[in-house]
């Protein structure tokens, strides 16, 4: 029974003790009071104690209708123990019965409610303290949500510009994954033409593992439910849900993919996982597009920045690069055949009486002529050289690794191939045929500089123009002498 209690009260929460403190000092105060107005014996005095003792106990252990029952008993035992001892008048024995009863009702009765009481009180100051534990957290975890958030914008901001977009996007995919707790993550480009899918970043998953992503998945935008939803999808058990083919051997928790867009244009999309299943919720699900449309950003800027780049080192007519990008692309192979000792060559070619062809059929008909004559080159050179608009009507060509006597043969079979172009301009019935003279120079036995390079092979266009036109010299370096 002692250790009943003894374990009881180590149970209690600390109001239920004080409060049960509380009632036990004033039950004994009542005690005292009781015994001393009554001046009952001490036999008296000591059963009435001990029930109250045991009355009280027992409403505190339980809340058992046999309290009562016993309460009845305790109080016959007294009147009992009063009559044998015949301890004062019939009066007197019937005001300490009595008295009796109000204490061991008050203790039978209330001892149970005020610890209810005080237990309800406690559980709700123990529920306020939970909530409010709860509620620092939530706010704690949506810090770091936001702070992410704005790691995400500040890298796209800052390093747009300076850095790659792999780089930014990498960084982005790292805070991203830091914000939505995930265990791994992974970031598709889609390319804007072919809408083929390929990874550009990720983390958490080895390599071995993103080699058969990349081998049994899809990479056909078309074939993805993301890309086709424009829409969040969320599986919510890597283990059993239907999933995209791509995260077949991924066999645990849950991710979420998100399309990577801007209005209606598809940039790519955003993977997370995280090793629980049902761990992405719907504030999940509106985070993840907010970071997507960051990542939607970065990739259309860096698109339009391309774009703008293009345009500046192309020709607007013919859609070849233009002579900005031929002395760019001179440099750097001059920089990389001076490194690892290779030649290149560098072809000059210019049309032959083209004043006349505009004179006689117009600049329209000399523009669809420059157009006709431009995609020839472009077609006809071999996949590894590169053709330019070099002004007016000359082109020029850089022929990587190519030794002087290779790139005679090509320069050769370009100029027969823009001889036997029929270009029928608009609102022209008659073919146009034209020709064109060219010269050609070679790294490094003509010239270790841009200009020299260059200077070479128009004196041999020059040579070639001399010579009747219509054919292909070869730099000499007595052909300075000449002109
Ligand atoms: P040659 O055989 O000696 O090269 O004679 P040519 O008439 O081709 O040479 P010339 O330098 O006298 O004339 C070049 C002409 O190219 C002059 C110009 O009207 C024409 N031209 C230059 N740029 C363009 C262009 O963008 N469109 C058109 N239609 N003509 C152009
Ligand atoms: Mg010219
Ligand atoms: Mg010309």
């Amino acid at each position: 029974m002692f250790e009943k209690i003894r374990s009881y009260t180590m149970k209690m929460n600390p109001l239920e003790r004080s409060t049960y403190a509380i009632v036990l000092s004033i039950v004994v105060l009542l005690l005292v009071i009781f015994v001393s107005i009554f001046r009952v014996s001490n036999v008296a005095s000591l059963l009435i104690i001990a029930s109250a003792g045991i009355l009280l106990a027992l409403s505190a252990l339980s809340r058992t209708k046999f309290r009562f029952i016993l309460l009845a008993i305790f109080t016959g035992a007294l009147l009992l123990l009063l009559l044998i001892r015949h301890e004062g008048s019939a009066l007197y024995v019937f005001s300490v019965l009595l008295r009796f009863l109000i204490l061991g009702l008050s203790i039978t009765i209330f001892t149970p409610r005020i610890t209810d009481v005080a237990r309800r009180i406690y559980l709700d100051i123990q529920r306020l303290a939970d909530e409010r534990e709860h509620a620092l957290n939530e706010s704690r975890r949506w810090l770091l949500r936001a702070n992410a958030l704005v790691q995400v914008t500040t890298a796209i901001v800052t390093r747009g510009m300076q850095s790659g977009l792999d780089e930014v996007l990498k960084v982005c995919l790292e805070e991203a994954g830091i914000a939505f707790s995930a265990d791994s993550g992974l970031i598709y480009r889609v390319d804007r033409k072919s809408g083929k899918m390929s990874i550009i970043s990720s983390f958490g998953y080895d390599d071995a593992l993103l080699e058969k992503m990349k081998k049994k998945g899809i990479n056909d935008s078309a074939l993805c439910e993301a890309c086709q939803r424009m829409n969040p999808v969320v599986t919510n058990n890597l283990a059993t849900d239907e999933k995209c083919k791509n995260l077949g051997p991924v066999r645990t928790g849950s991710s979420i993919c998100v399309p990577i867009t801007t209005k209606n244009n598809l940039w790519g999309v955003l993977h997370l996982r995280r090793m629980r299943t049902d761990a992405f919720t719907e504030e999940d699900t509106d985070l993840a597009r907010a970071v997507a449309f960051q990542f939607a950003i970065a990739m259309q800027r860096a698109y339009l920045f391309d774009q703008l780049n293009m345009l500046a080192v192309t020709d607007e007519l013919t859609g070849l690069y233009n002579f900005r990008k031929l002395r760019e692309d001179l440099e750097r192979e001059i920089i990389r055949s001076k490194r690892y000792n290779h030649n290149f060559s560098f072809i000059m070619g210019d049309i032959d009486h083209f004043k006349n062809l505009n004179d006689t059929y117009g600049h329209q008909s000399g523009d669809a002529v420059l157009k006709e004559i431009a995609r020839a080159l472009n077609t006809g050179k071999r996949e590894v050289d590169r053709a330019y608009r070099y002004g007016g009507e000359e082109f020029a060509l850089v022929l990587p690794e190519t030794m002087l006597d290779e790139a005679l043969e090509v320069a050769e079979k370009l100029r027969k191939k823009v001889e036997e172009l029929k270009v029928i301009p608009p609102a022209q019935s008659e073919p146009l045929r034209v020709t064109i003279s060219m010269g050609v120079s070679s790294y490094p036995t003509n010239g270790t500089e841009a200009d020299t390079i260059i200077g070479s092979a128009d004196k041999a266009l020059y040579a070639s123009k001399q010579a009747g036109r219509n054919r292909v010299f070869a730099y000499r370096s007595n052909m300075a002498l000449n002109q």
